[in-house]
C-alpha cells in the first residue's frame, strides 16, 4: 500500500510578490481509496495537483509532502528497503515523483507529428521503470554502473530495448491488455499522438497513460470537463477499473458533483480560499450539488 500525505501545505507563485495561494492543506490519500477534492473556481485545486506533481510555478513555504510505500508496493519481486519506504516529494524532481507512483494527467502543449502514441507511452514507461531503478540502486552499484555508461549516447526514442526495458513486441501486449482493461477502442492505438485526438479521446488518453503505468496514486484534475455523458461514462468506467484492477489510489480533482454518479468516492474534501475546509463520505458532495459552495462558506466562515 501506498499513501500519500499532505500536512499543513502552503505555497505561494513563485515570483517576486508572488500571490499565496494555499494557506493549509492536509489530506491523505491511499492507494485503493477514491478521493474527490472540490472546491469553487479558484480556491486552488489545480495548484495543489501542480505541487504534488512538482510544478516549478509554486514555491512551498510551510507543510511538507511525504509518500509512504510498504514494502512490496512495486510487487513482489521488488523489496523496498526500509530507509526507502518514506519519501520527501518536496525534495524530488517531477520525473522521480512519477518513479515513485504519483501520476499526474499531462496534456501535451502541442501535437508531436510523426511520434506514435504507443511510442510516446513506451518511452514515458521505460522512462519510469529507469528511474525507479536509480532511485533505489545502492550507490556503490551506482557507481559501477555510471563507468559502464560512460561514451554511450542514444536517444530513447531510437535503438533497441536495453537491458530491463520494456521492448516494442512486448509494449504492444500491455497496451492491449491496458486497452481491455478500459474497454477501449483498439484502434486508438494506431492514433498519432494528439493528432486529431477530439477533447474526450484526449481524456481518455489520460485515463490510459495512468493505467500503463500504473501509479500508486493519480491526480486527475478535471478530467470530467467538456465531456458528453457518453464519453463521462467511458471515462469514469476506465477511472473505476484503475482503482478496482490495479488498485490505484485517485485524487479526483472537480467542480462539478456529476462525475460523482459514475466514480464514487470514499471521502470528498472541500476547498475554499486555498484550505481544505471540510471532509466528509459521499453524501458531502450531493449536499453540495443541492446548497452550492455559499453554505460549505457559511459554515466555515459564518458568513457567505
Ligand atoms: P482551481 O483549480 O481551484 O480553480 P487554481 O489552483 O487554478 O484554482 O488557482 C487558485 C488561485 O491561484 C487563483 O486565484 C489563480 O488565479 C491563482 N494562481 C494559480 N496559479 C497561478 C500562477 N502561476 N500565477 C498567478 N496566480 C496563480
Ligand atoms: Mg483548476
Ligand atoms: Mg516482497
Amino acid at each position: 500500500m501506498a499513501t500519500l500525505e499532505i500536512k499543513n501545505l502552503h505555497a505561494r507563485v513563485a515570483e517576486e510578490d508572488g500571490e499565496q495561494i494555499l494557506r493549509g492543506v492536509d489530506l491523505e490519500v491511499n492507494s485503493g481509496e477514491i478521493h474527490a477534492l472540490m472546491g469553487p473556481n479558484g480556491s486552488g485545486k489545480s495548484t495543489t495537483a501542480k505541487i504534488i506533481a512538482g510544478h516549478p510555478a509554486y514555491e512551498v513555504t510551510e507543510g511538507e509532502i511525504l509518500l509512504h510505500l510498504s514494502e512490496d508496493e512495486f510487487g513482489e519481486d521488488f523489496d523496498i528497503p526500509e530507509d526507502k519506504q518514506t519519501w520527501s516529494l518536496l525534495e524530488l524532481e517531477p520525473n522521480e515523483r512519477a518513479a515513485l507512483g504519483i501520476f499526474l494527467g499531462f496534456q501535451y502543449p502541442a501535437e508531436i507529428e510523426g511520434v506514435t502514441m504507443t511510442n510516446f507511452l513506451r518511452t514515458a514507461l521505460n522512462a519510469k521503470i529507469e528511474e525507479r531503478e536509480e532511485l533505489f540502486e545502492d550507490e556503490d552499484e551506482a557507481e559501477a554502473e555510471e563507468e559502464e555508461d560512460e561514451g554511450y549516447e542514444t536517444s530513447p526514442m531510437e535503438g533497441p530495448a536495453d537491458e530491463g526495458e520494456v521492448g516494442v513486441a512486448e509494449f504492444q501486449q500491455i497496451l492491449k491488455e491496458k486497452m481491455e482493461l478500459l474497454d477501449m477502442d483498439e484502434k486508438f492505438m494506431q492514433r498519432y499522438l494528439n493528432a486529431g485526438f477530439s477533447g474526450g479521446e484526449k481524456k481518455q488518453n489520460e485515463v490510459l497513460q495512468a493505467a500503463i503505468l500504473e501509479p500508486s496514486l493519480a491526480v486527475l484534475d478535471e478530467i470530467d470537463s467538456g465531456l458528453d455523458i457518453d464519453r463521462l461514462q467511458d471515462v469514469s468506467k476506465g477511472i473505476n477499473a484503475l482503482r478496482d484492477e490495479q488498485g490505484t489510489g485517485i485524487l479526483q480533482i472537480t467542480h462539478y458533483q456529476r462525475i460523482l454518479d459514475y466514480v464514487e468516492p470514499d471521502h470528498v474534501h472541500i476547498m475554499l480560499d486555498g484550505e481544505v475546509v471540510k471532509s466528509g463520505g459521499a453524501d458531502l458532495a450531493e449536499q453540495l450539488e443541492d446548497k452550492g459552495y455559499d453554505w460549505v462558506r457559511e459554515e466555515v466562515y459564518g458568513t457567505a
